[in-house]
């Protein structure tokens, strides 16, 4: 199944944390990394005084179910996305989301796809209509007219 992840981090280092998320992905068994989108420095949601996140969306083309690549990407966010910081594990430093499962429509508990905020955030869909300007969002249409909501306000290519 075709299935966009959204990656995104904002501390240890963000580039290099998504850099080892690629290779990480990559190394799913029985998935790979189709595409890549650009690499984007977007603004925080919250409150202004975090570091800027560094965003991208990849396309995976995985044998797995929803649920197992999930775990997958749990699994990334644990190994890699966390910094050494004194005798404690810091904070997560990396966000992997499943964006869009194939045209799937999934409501569980654990996993609701395609990504509820997705249609909110200009940087996910900006990267996700790089690698796929015309990508429907299932049920709700085409993605790029989100992004006309959403205007292009806060975010740049690297
Ligand atoms: P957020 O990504 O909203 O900032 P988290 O990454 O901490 O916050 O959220 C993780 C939780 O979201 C997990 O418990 C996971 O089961 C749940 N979840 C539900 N749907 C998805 C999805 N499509 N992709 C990733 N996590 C999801
Ligand atoms: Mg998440």
């Amino acid at each position: 199944m075709e299935s966009y992840i959204g990656l995104g981090s904002n501390l240890g280092d963000p580039e290099t944390q998504l850099t080892s998320a690629l290779a990480a992905l990559n190394g799913i068994p029985d998935t790979d990394l189709v595409r890549c989108s650009s690499f984007y420095r977007s603004k925080p949601l919250g409150p202004g005084d975090q570091p800027d996140f560094i965003n991208a969306v990849v396309l995976l083309d995985s044998g797995l179910t929803a649920n197992a690549l999930l775990a997958r990407l749990q699994s990334i966010e644990n190994r890699q996305g966390r910094v050494r910081g004194g005798i404690q594990w810091g904070p997560r430093t990396l966000d992997l989301d499943m964006l869009l499962y194939g045209a799937e429509v999934i409501d569980e508990p654990g996993l609701i796809v395609p990504h509820p905020e997705m249609r909110h955030r200009n940087f996910v869909l900006i990267p996700l209509l790089e690698l796929a300007p015309d990508i429907e969002i299932p049920g709700l249409g085409r993605a790029d007219k989100f992004l006309a909501d959403t205007g292009r306000a806060g975010i740049t290519k690297l």
